[in-house]
């Protein structure tokens, strides 16, 4: 979200409700489970219930209490929900606007341009499509910061920043948290790094930036500030074990080696990297060797353009795969946790979602086995290769977040699909025209 839209977009009603349920749910029968936990284990044939609260209380061969909403989930494999681990949502409204660019260009010439004329409305109605597209929010709001010229804007962005902060917090919504969001080390200063640093310590948030992309950023910043991207941010001392940074393409082997030693935490964006042409492939199996938490990111939509995460994690195999020359790199395994316990990680939050276990919060996706890509099934290992090779958002028959279904048999129990049709139209019709 960029500054001009953060007014605006402080008056419109958010579309959720606080409630908790007034029963639980059993997810009744349900083919296979992938839990994701610890051992990584399958339940065949299994159900889960879950409480009024959201959280899961019981799986495997159980009953549910009697009283709770049932749906049955015969035919249908129950995964963790998938979690982007970095997006720009509302960008949903210039997917398609800018394609076929070098980064440097599509972000002067194409994007800033038109995210200058956003309003708050705009940003609205682009979040409520993406929010569609993923069917399922729990989010973690950033304020994207760049700096203006003037000490006076600088100003006015750490305020806006901490304004959402605020909004956040008043949300007291267990689903929507904040991180602060320097753009980059190229278009944020020393002096509005480091008080995102400080800041992030005080307020015990993450930070959220944009690290190392392309091969064009790195050598302009060797050009401009005599020193790499993350020598420079290690100097000054921006990198800790709060920030979490996307792309991270541009590393070299002692820099990922910082980076686990730090605890700095990773957004992997392989398919926006791929399509912006960032010039490499993030070096993700020397991440995982120096113990980096590496999370799953579509990136926004101008530059995947879907937020599809399941196309995110087949796009991800094979880029590793391809730039290896090792079919054995990022297996459909590995990559799934990527999506899920492995992108918790990534934000902080492993105790509450990223995997199914008695005791965590129900952030779950039913996905329909019934449908021609998903067959068939030789066993556990095909439901996960399936999952990660063969199936698309299109497969998802359900979600549910914090134990409210959310999307049941493909359709949406808390969007208006027609009326943010035409809230989108009518967006773009005063954005691009
Ligand atoms: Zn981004």
């Amino acid at each position: 979200m960029r500054p001009t839209s953060l007014q605006k977009a402080s008056t419109l009603k958010p579309s959720f409700e606080q409630g908790r349920r007034t029963t639980g749910l059993f997810l009744k029968g349900c083919d296979w489970i992938i839990t994701q936990n610890a051992d990584r284990e399958v339940l065949r044939n299994s159900s889960v219930s879950i409480d009024e609260s959201g959280t899961i209380r019981d799986m495997g061969i159980t009953q549910g209490s009697g009283k709770d909403e049932v749906i049955d989930c015969r035919g249908k494999v129950l995964i963790p929900g998938l979690i982007n681990a970095h997006t720009h949502l509302s960008m949903t409204l210039f997917r398609g606007y800018a394609d076929d660019l070098e980064l440097q260009q599509w972000l002067e010439k194409k994007i800033w341009p038109l995210e200058k004329r956003l309003t708050g409305e705009m940003c609205y109605y682009g979040a409520l499509l993406g929010a569609m597209e993923m069917a399922g929010l729990r989010g973690i709001l950033s304020y994207g910061m760049i700096d203006p010229s003037t000490q006076e804007g600088k100003e006015r962005e750490r305020k806006n920043s901490l304004k959402l902060l605020q909004q956040v917090r008043a949300m007291k919504s267990p689903r929507i948290s904040f991180a602060l969001g320097p753009h980059s080390p190229y278009t944020c200063s020393e002096e509005t790094l480091l008080w995102c640093r400080k800041q992030a310590e005080k307020e015990n948030v993450l930070v959220n930036i944009h690290i190392a992309e392309t091969r064009g950023e790195q050598a302009r910043f060797e050009r401009d500030k005599k020193s790499r991207e993350i020598d420079y941010l290690h100097k000054i001392g921006f990198l800790n074990d709060r920030v979490l940074a996307a792309h991270s393409v541009w590393l070299t082997k002692s820099e990922v080696k910082l980076y686990g030693k730090l605890g700095v935490r990773v957004a992997h964006c392989p398919v926006s990297n791929m399509k912006l042409a960032g010039g490499s492939v993030a070096p993700l199996p020397e991440m995982w060797e120096a113990g980096v938490r590496v999370g799953l990111g579509t990136d926004g939509p101008a530059s995947n353009n879907s937020l599809d995460m399941f196309d995110t994690m087949k796009f991800c195999a094979l880029a590793h795969k391809a730039h290896r020359w090792d079919p054995t790199a990022a297996s459909a395994q590995k990559v799934l946790d990527m999506a899920t316990i492995d992108g918790a990680r990534a934000i902080g939050k492993e105790k509450e979602v990223g995997s199914i276990e008695k005791g965590t919060r129900a952030d779950l996706v039913l996905v329909d086995l019934k449908e021609p890509n998903m067959m068939p099934i030789h066993g556990k290992e095909t439901v996960i290769s399936n999952l990660v090779y063969s199936a698309s958002g299109y497969n998802v028959d359900t979600t549910i977040v914090d134990g409210k279904v959310l999307m049941k048999n493909r359709t949406y129990s808390r969007l208006d699909p027609a009326k943010i049709e035409e809230g989108v139209g009518a967006s773009v019709r005063r954005l691009v025209h």
